[in-house]
């Protein structure tokens, strides 16, 4: 993981209204400039819901914050009638580098396909957002033993028809669905096993050289007394970072976990 740029991601989820989001980030900021955090050693982004980004965005431009701003999801759609949902375009002019796209709770509660998913992908690079791509399995799965398979199925179907000029930035978040928001976090050894299955399929998918330089996160239940055997892991680059991204001194232990 040395050789790539460590990112740790808050996602927020459906969290902290515009106000409370200002004094989050000004505590995550005010924390790590404290420790004299090195942003481009381990990047840091939040994640907030789309009524907070123009807020977030202000203190970020305002205050020169090295905070990267990502949102939660996009349309696959460029503009039009589709009531609710928020185009790409729009994210970029808030000043957005990420956007998640297929968190397991968008599969789940809004029904979205492998194919609504490599849609989005699309939109993203679109739009010059870069996607952190989610996948991982459903506990009935792990147990099965099948987890590499489902989640390397998973990663296939959301790259399909991506060229490697876009590829190459892509971030891919495994995030086995058991261990989010559960407090049951894999072991270090189970998120190296499928993280490194990841970048040797995007060797597969597109070259090495292209796959060396992918990062590849964990998520599930990170927290700061657990992130550090996570990163040690050679093929975990970073942490998407639910529940524990809410508290500004956790997210910050969290991003110093070296
Ligand atoms: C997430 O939803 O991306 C996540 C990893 O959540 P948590 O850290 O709360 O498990």
């Amino acid at each position: 993981a040395d050789k790539r740029t460590a990112l740790i991601a808050g996602n927020w989820k459906m969290n902290l209204d515009h106000l409370q989001a200002t004094v989050v980030v000004q505590k995550l900021d005010w924390t790590l400039r404290d420790k004299r955090h090195d942003f481009e050693a381990v990047e840091v982004a939040v994640i907030p819901p789309f009524t907070d980004l123009r807020s977030v965005q202000t203190l970020i431009d305002g205050d020169k914050l090295k905070l990267k701003l990502g949102a939660q999801d996009l349309s696959p759609h460029d503009e039009g009638a589709y009531t609710g949902d928020i185009a790409g375009v729009f994210l970029r002019k808030l000043g957005c580098t990420y956007v998640v796209v297929g968190h397991s709770e968008r599969r789940e509660h809004h029904q979205e396909t492998d194919e609504v998913v490599a849609s989005k992908v699309k939109a993203a690079y679109k739009n010059d957002l870069t996607p952190i791509l989610c996948v991982g399995e459903p506990l009935e799965v792990r147990k099965e033993g099948r987890q590499v398979e489902h989640v390397l199925a998973q990663l296939r179907a959301a790259l399909d028809g991506v060229p490697a000029s876009q590829a190459e930035s892509i971030v891919i978040a495994y995030e086995p669905v058991w261990a989010i928001g559960t407090g049951e976090v894999a072991t270090p050894q189970d998120a190296q096993e499928v993280c490194a299955a990841i970048r040797g399929e995007l060797a597969n998918l597109y070259d090495a050289k292209l796959a060396d330089g992918v990062r590849v996160l964990y998520g599930g239940s990170v927290k700061s007394g657990n992130v550090a055997s996570i990163m040690a892991e050679q093929d975990v680059d970073g942490a998407l970072v639910g529940g524990a991204s809410l508290d500004p001194a956790e997210f910050a232990a969290i991003a110093r976990f070296q």
